[in-house]
């Protein structure tokens, strides 16, 4: 059973704030409150989340300079920076300052789920399917970087169990090299970026397609990236 993910609202108006708990909790997260910079300082010192919905203006520490400071202290939790309207100025400087992405009230809440999927995603490719699942008519045991078909096992290694794992939570969807590059090595595409996700992607196929010339598993996509049909 995995984990909820655990997100600290930020947020000094408490009629958002309240709002935004019951939203996520909805959608089965796990929420703590702050209602201003300097609560928000503490309960990050003290506890380890998942992910942080950061207001950009707080009482005491504004969400600029706590932003900056967990980034500079080296805290890795990823932030979501939430600006008021007409605040765009604020969207680079938030970026530039350790955000890893921001959105403008009033926002639509739908999109701001959406948001923080994507960034829980992008911080743990294969939260969606766990440690083990199946892939295809393969059995998966990511813990013990095995796989198995019909008792047949075979034994993997780390990256490309990561390469499964991202595929497998994201299925029916074309996969770019680049956004699979950023997923499992957590690095931005360059052209040896390209080389190495091709390269990995071709002996896992050896290992897992009945014809490596002709994927049915990891499919091509033509000028776009790679697909896995379940
Ligand atoms: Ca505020």
């Amino acid at each position: 059973m995995e984990q909820k993910a655990h997100i600290l609202v930020v947020e000094d108006e408490q009629k958002i704030r309240s709002g935004l708990r019951d939203f996520l909790e909805f959608h089965d997260f796990r929420v703590s409150e702050a209602v201003d910079g300097l609560e928000a300082q503490r309960i990050v010192a003290e506890k380890r989340f998942d992910l942080i919905l950061l207001d950009l203006m707080l009482p005491k520490i504004s969400g600029e300079q706590l932003c900056t400071r967990w980034r500079r202290e080296g805290m890795q939790t990823p932030v979501i920076m939430l600006t008021a309207k007409g605040q765009e100025k604020e969207k680079v400087s938030g970026l530039n300052m350790g955000a890893d992405d921001y959105i403008a009230k009033p926002f639509s809440l739908e999109e701001l789920l959406a948001r923080i999927k994507a960034v829980l995603r992008r911080m743990d490719p294969g939260r969606a399917v766990g440690q083990a699942f199946k892939f295809s008519d393969f059995e998966v045991d990511v813990a013990a970087l095995k796989v198995t078909r019909g008792g047949k096992e075979m034994e993997i290694s780390k990256r490309e169990a990561a390469i499964i794992r991202y595929f497998a939570a994201n299925p029916n969807r074309v996969i770019s090299r680049e956004e699979l590059y950023k997923a499992v090595w957590n690095e931005d595409m360059s052209e040896l970026g390209t080389r190495t996700t091709d390269m990995h992607i071709a002996k896992l196929r050896g290992k897992i397609e009945k014809n490596s010339a002709e994927p049915q598993i990891i499919k091509t996509v033509r000028g776009a990236g790679y697909k896995y049909e379940n």
